[in-house]
């Protein structure tokens, strides 16, 4: 059975410009075995090519634009498929700008027929200007829910979920929005994989580090996910989700050997389960979720503003 794999970038492959350990070895291990894989992020700030040469930098060679879909890129998509007259005011950078160019569709800052949000920084004319071809009847597009993103480990900065926000708030739209956990996110990444592979995979897997946008929009559209607890979920906080990973791993590196020899692996094998497997204790849990603390009590909120 062949598998692909959608793989997340921010928490699973990188931190703060750093590799996490075992990632090269990872990518490595799925190029050397022809294993189809993406790399898929909601930021829509970088082209694919500007993520290649990131990636590199940072040590991982041979990777091509191709091996990119960004939310910007989906977001062009987006607007092909669904409106071949669509004409756009952007909020946004360098990715989203070129995803739209290359996508042929017409900038138009009079009356467009979206404005379309993606990451980065703006100005309060621009806000305004959007805020004025809204009221004149564009719909409001964004190309990720995030409102934050996170920069380092103790800093974040604004996402393209707060920027629309202001807009929503502004003008009383609601906004549209793409990236994931959107169900079109994984739709057009699967089958930018199948047309490669001319439909011979039979297995797609995500693998992410967050709950609300690599775990949910995997499950919601029908593929496996692995949750990777190397960004932003710690193993307490994944009991508070309805909707679970069907693999939970310490990192990637958990994967490589399982890549390499084409045997699905032990899956409690993974270092996070040796606590719950102490000695005399049946090896391995039932459920991947067996041990998640379900019923942790938590903070009563606060009675009154
Ligand atoms: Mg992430």
């Amino acid at each position: 059975m062949r598998t692909a794999y959608l793989i997340d970038m921010d928490g699973v492959v990188y931190r703060e410009n750093h590799l996490i350990p075992g990632a090269a070895e990872f990518i490595e291990a799925l190029q050397s075995t022809n294993t189809p894989f993406l790399f898929l992020t909601n930021n829509s700030a970088p082209t694919p090519a500007d993520l290649a040469v990131r990636l590199k930098h940072m040590g991982v060679d041979g990777m091509s634009s191709q091996h990119f879909y960004t939310s910007a890129l989906n977001t062009a998509d987006f607007l092909s498929e669904t409106d071949p007259n669509s004409t756009v005011f952007v909020i946004g950078e360098g990715g989203l700008l070129a995803a739209l160019h290359e996508r042929k569709i017409p900038s138009d800052a009079i009356s467009p027929r979206y404005v379309v949000v993606g990451e980065g920084a703006t100005t309060m004319e621009r806000l305004t200007k959007a805020h004025e071809c809204i009221e004149r009847s564009a719909r409001l597009l964004v190309t990720n829910p995030d409102n934050w993103c996170p920069v380092s480990s103790d800093k974040t900065r604004p996402g393209a979920g707060a920027t629309a926000a202001y807009l929503e708030a502004s003008t009383g739209r609601r906004a549209y929005y793409l990236g994931k956990p959107n169900g079109y996110m994984f739709h057009r990444a699967r089958r930018k994989l199948a047309d490669w592979t001319l439909n011979e995979i039979h297995n797609f897997v995500m693998i992410g580090d967050t709950m609300e946008t690599d775990i949910r929009g995997a499950f919601e559209a029908g593929m496996q996910s692995f949750l990777v607890l190397t960004g932003s979920t710690s193993m307490q906080d994944v009991g508070d989700y309805v909707y679970q990973p069907t693999r939970v791993l310490q990192s990637v590196a958990d994967l490589t050997e399982e890549i390499k020899t084409g045997r699905a692996g032990d899956r409690l094998n993974s270092p996070v389960f040796n606590a719950a497997t102490g000695p005399g204790s049946k090896s391995g849990l039932r459920h991947q979720t067996d041990n998640f603390t379900l019923h942790k009590p938590r903070p009563r909120p606060a009675m009154t503003k």
